[in-house]
């Protein structure tokens, strides 16, 4: 399950941050995971409640899914995910310019 390498690379940077700011807590971790990034986000959370020590003790976390978003490469016309992934007026195929992500988006700590 590579969810515990993701969360174990995550809490590092967290603090890491945590630590150069001199925080005192960490309240809050806003963590964007696309829908095709291959992360499954309740195992992402799961792993995350079992890494938790130290300053992220009392974390919470949230995740805000991001779905997959297609766009045409020649026009940049997006495409819906459902329809037939082509764009009508140039003909090409479309190119998927999000929803591939595994982001930190927000770390809310407290700061003495
Ligand atoms: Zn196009």
């Amino acid at each position: 399950m590579h969810e515990y390498s993701l969360v174990r690379a995550l809490a590092d940077r967290v603090e890491e941050e945590a630590r150069s700011r001199k925080a005192v807590a960490v309240h809050r971790l806003t963590v964007a995971i696309g829908a095709v990034s291959g992360v499954e986000p309740r195992l992402f959370e799961t792993a995350f409640t079992l890494c938790r020590e130290g300053i992220l003790a009392d974390t919470e976390l949230q995740i805000r899914r991001v779905e997959a978003a297609w766009a045409c490469p020649s026009c940049g016309q997006a495409i819906a995910s459902d329809a037939a992934l082509r764009c009508e007026p140039c003909g090409q195929a479309a190119r998927l310019c999000g929803g591939d992500e595994l982001v930190l988006e927000q770390i809310e700590m407290e700061v003495p």
